[in-house]
């Protein structure tokens, strides 16, 4: 068996509900996953929740439920949320599930019968919205610069994974393989591991009533970064058989756990590393912090009350570069939607479809020259810049629409100038899938044409007067 193409995102908290910007990471890991699949290799995709975040039991405590049915209620709403926008995950992990219990303690033993875990004393600053331990250093003006809130001082006996060993084999890691993209992501991790003490990591929380056991010593939990992380093992199927992921899709808040602390619990337990972290920036709404206390937070559910999932997908993809933060504003979905979406593909698809009927498609030489155009989608998509290549299909999208506009098939009939605007069509869609799976799919059952790699570029049918029928409208435009 060939070793599926293993794509992961970030697993969430649930201390609430899902927000924009975990709807952007899963979008974006699903654009690849669905892009390698179209492209014929077999994917395995996963993402997940995260259950055992001390952040989970004050949000319980604070809305008065009982921990473990909070922490169930909100799961499902992040299974929802990628059921509602079509995510394909083949797998969503929960890390209060047995096989992750298992999983985790099997590996903190392991680390542990290495050698590799002592016991000390743990007095510092913690913060419980990073769940992270944090020095003076990082902090701003006495803030957590993540969370804008001081962070609380602790003392606690304490369980030490030795992070310190594994500095060296970290930063030739990320020198040699490269692995971080942006490159600015992999120049913050460096020039941390070159300028700092890399410090042994506290995996253990004292007295904490939420969690999971630390196997050697149960009056302790293991701290929840060190479990989180090994979701990625647990979710990796039977013996971790899909293990390394080829790409795991994470923001850049929680880089450092991902490109500093994991690579460490993997070269500690000799297992492979991931090819590639993939780092996303985070997302303001109208230009300002998201934020419950100004109230700005959109609720991905909600919005699929007014737009398609396919309209949001295209938004969030192609408005965003992942390298930067991103900025999410109705007035900016609205405007790609009717301007770009409605105007020019729903309107295309929909003359072309409606002359197609009148006057049939005759096969005819291709002149819009699509080879150019193809590569460089596909050069795009394979280098993670997902808004240059969306960019790159709506070029193509113009030049159709110039053609069809210039040749006027409307006056002269002619069944080939139809058929060359088919096959562009057809080319549209297939690229298009992976961003927008249910258009691609409506546009190729009009056209009556498959979504598969293999037809890009391949001639379509010719067809009689009434074979092909006017298509219904794609996208309805709001006010
Ligand atoms: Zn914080």
């Amino acid at each position: 068996m060939t070793k599926p193409f293993y794509i992961t995102t970030a697993i969430d908290y649930v201390n609430g509900a899902p927000h924009i910007g975990h709807t952007y990471e899963k979008i974006l890991a699903d654009v690849i996953a669905r892009w390698n699949r179209l492209n014929k290799k077999q994917v395995f995709y996963l993402t997940g929740t995260d259950d055992n975040a001390q952040k989970n039991v004050e949000a319980a405590k604070e809305k008065g439920f009982p921990i473990k049915e909070f922490v169930d209620k909100n799961a499902k709403q992040f299974e929802k949320l990628c059921k509602e926008y079509n995510i394909s995950n083949d797998y969503f992990i929960r890390t209060t599930s047995q096989e992750h219990i298992k999983k985790s303690q099997e590996i903190v033993s392991e680390v542990y019968k290495k050698g590799l875990i002592y016991k000390g004393t743990y007095s510092g600053l913690y913060c419980d919205g990073c769940e992270a331990f944090v020095t003076e250093k990082e902090l701003t003006n006495g803030n957590c610069s993540e969370h804008n809130k001081p962070p609380r001082s602790i003392k606690e006996e304490a369980y030490f994974f030795k992070l310190s060993n594994f500095k060296e084999q970290i930063i030739n890691w990320i020198k040699k393989d490269k692995p971080i993209i942006p490159e600015k992501r992999a120049n913050e991790i460096l020039s941390r591991l070159e300028n700092e003490e890399l410090k042994d990591l506290c995996i253990s929380r004292a007295n904490a009533e939420w969690g999971i056991d630390l196997p050697f010593d149960k009056k302790f939990k293991i701290y929840v970064w060190f479990d989180a992380l090994i979701n990625y093992l647990t979710g990796a199927g039977k013996d971790e058989k899909y293990w390394p992921a080829e790409v795991q899709a994470i923001g850049k808040g929680i880089n450092w756990f991902h490109t500093v602390i994991w690579p460490a619990i993997l070269f500690a337990t000799n297992r492979e590393l991931p090819k590639k972290i993939w780092v996303h920036g985070y997302f303001t709404v109208n230009g300002e912090k998201m934020s419950k206390s100004i109230g700005n937070v959109i609720n991905p559910l909600e919005l699929l009350e007014k737009y398609s999932a396919d309209s949001i997908r295209y938004f969030l993809v192609r408005e965003n570069s992942f390298e930067n933060d991103g900025d999410f504003s109705e007035e900016k979905l609205k405007s790609r939607h009717n301007d770009e979406l409605a105007n020019k593909l729903g309107n295309l698809v929909s003359r072309v479809s409606t002359l197609a009927e009148k006057y049939g498609l005759e096969k005819t030489e291709i002149e819009i020259d699509s080879k150019e155009i193809i590569f460089r989608i596909e050069k795009n998509i394979e280098s993670y810049h997902l808004d240059k290549a969306l960019n790159e299909i709506f070029v193509y999208v113009d030049k159709v629409n110039e053609y069809v506009q210039k040749s006027k098939p409307w006056e002269t009939k002619d069944a080939k100038s139809l058929y060359e605007a088919v096959f562009a069509i057809k080319n549209i869609a297939i690229l298009l899938s992976p961003f927008m799976p249910k258009t691609s799919e409506k546009i190729a059952e009009i056209f009556n044409f498959l979504i598969d790699i293999k037809e890009l570029n391949k001639p379509i049918k010719s067809t009689k007067i009434g074979e092909i029928k006017k298509a219904e409208i794609l996208f309805k435009k709001i006010q």
